[in-house]
């Protein structure tokens, strides 16, 4: 049990990717990674900034996010790397307060139990993969990049095209249109916030 977590930021918004898109959220920022994903190592920049984070309880957390949006019931934890800081105590917390949890992660730390929807988008080799299941399992693919071969266990097996801040490159997108395709048990996910113009 932590006295306390470091919180990027929270907001209300809709979910922008995945199965899930277009659902009304809460997201709760987790401050800190440990990847450094960029155009070499990693077939895009990563734009996230997870450095900066206010030390918060679990009890602080839930009333931000009461706040923040009384009626939602879903809260998406994300990053940065959520699963670095998340622990059973804040998932129980969560759950007493009445909400719903979902996740975001890259899959490097093996997840508490308890959580509703868990999403691995893997940053890491998939040998250094940890977290082996999940509802969904999301690749960034940029040009020229290969489908995966993932270690993952998933009902669903997303291709989200590698964007350039708010756009993505028309190459890149038709691209991971052919991936998909090709390999008819993937689908294709993009970050559809940015097109709506929301967080
Ligand atoms: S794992 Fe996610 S948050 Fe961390 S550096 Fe990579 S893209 Fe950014």
């Amino acid at each position: 049990m932590a006295d306390s977590y470091v919180i990027n930021e929270w907001f209300f918004s809709l979910q922008g990717e995945g199965v899930r898109a277009g659902t009304p959220n809460l997201f709760l920022r987790f401050s800190g990674c440990n990847q450094t994903c960029s155009l070499e190592s990693h077939g895009f920049d990563c734009d996230t900034e997870f450095v900066s984070g206010r030390k918060l309880t679990a009890d602080e957390i839930i009333a931000e996010l009461k706040q923040c949006a009384p009626e939602c019931e879903w809260v998406i934890l994300t990053g940065g790397e959520p699963a670095l800081q998340l622990d059973e105590y804040l998932i129980l917390k969560l759950k007493e307060a009445g909400y719903r949890l979902a996740i975001e992660t890259n899959g490097s730390v093996e997840l508490p139990e308890g959580l509703d929807w868990i999403t691995v988008s893997p940053k890491v080799a998939e040998h250094a993969i940890r977290q082996r299941t999940a509802d969904e399992v999301k690749y960034v693919r940029g040009y020229g990049q290969a489908i995966p071969k993932t270690v993952v266990q998933a009902e669903h097996k997303l291709i989200s095209p590698a964007a350039s801040g708010d756009s993505i490159d028309p190459k890149t997108l038709q691209w991971c249109i052919g991936l998909v395709q090709n390999n008819p048990e993937w689908r294709l996910s993009c970050q559809q916030h940015k097109f709506w113009s929301i967080r």
